[in-house]
């Protein structure tokens, strides 16, 4: 029996929840990998820039940009390019 890929193949809307679930986490304690370098750092130990027009989250080893955080117009914008993976516990 052959299982095709579009048999399992939802669009966006299927991860709503989920992704609620995710974003409503505890964040200080998640842990991030720094694309760039590889290093790992719970996000309360990372490098946070909040002068400029956003804000820049930095790697403390290499100094690379992890995030940016941009909020106005009643709107969020985040570019995470920096973080390989964000590791979140579960637990709440
Ligand atoms: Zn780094």
């Amino acid at each position: 029996m052959t299982t095709h890929v579009e048999d399992s193949r939802l669009d966006g809307n299927a991860i709503g929840g989920l992704l609620s679930e995710v974003f409503a986490l505890e964040m200080t304690a998640a842990v991030s990998t720094c694309a760039h370098c590889g290093a790992v750092n719970e996000i309360g130990r990372v490098q946070v820039y909040v002068h400029g027009p956003g804000t820049v989250v930095r790697c403390p080893e290499c100094e690379q940009v992890l995030m940016r955080i941009v909020r106005g117009g009643g709107r969020y914008w985040l570019d995470m390019t920096g973080v390989r993976s964000l590791e979140l516990s579960a637990q709440t």
